[in-house]
């Protein structure tokens, strides 16, 4: 169960509980970037669910994850990752999460690189035949 190296392949999919705002709509949604603060507005019904609503500015991505009487909650794409160095849980928002950038632990200030990484697929899918010649 428990592994000891850190697999910074986890960084990239896992969605953790973020911040939900609640925004009123009518024709529009319109918020307020929670990353860079600039006003984002966006006309009901011109964006997909996949989209989701983005920051024009800083290219934050916002969820609509709910809609009633006028009111839309609405939550900052993340994705979160163990830090090497001290083994806390940070969160990120999933925009900066792309090849070559770099991001830094809050608690303990540690640098990690994003990187992709290839699993073969006989790992990653559900595995018919076993294979022996790895490793
Ligand atoms: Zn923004
Ligand atoms: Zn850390």
């Amino acid at each position: 169960m428990a592994r000891k190296a850190t697999a910074l392949a986890d960084v990239l999919t896992e969605i953790v509980n973020s911040t939900v705002m609640r925004v009123n709509f009518g024709v529009f949604y319109e918020l307020k970037c929670e990353e860079c603060g600039k006003t984002i507005k966006r006309r009901v019904g011109s964006f997909t669910r996949e989209d989701g609503i983005v920051c024009r500015a800083c290219r934050a991505t916002y969820d609509v994850i709910a809609e009633s009487n006028g009111q839309a909650r609405l939550r900052m794409r993340t994705s979160s990752y163990t830090c090497p160095q001290c083994q806390a849980r940070n969160t990120v928002g999933t925009h900066r999460v792309e090849p070559g950038v770099t991001l830094k632990c809050p608690g303990c200030h540690h640098r990690v690189k994003v990187a992709l990484t290839l699993v073969p697929e006989q790992e990653a899918g559900t595995g018919g035949s076993s294979d022996p010649a790895a490793a």
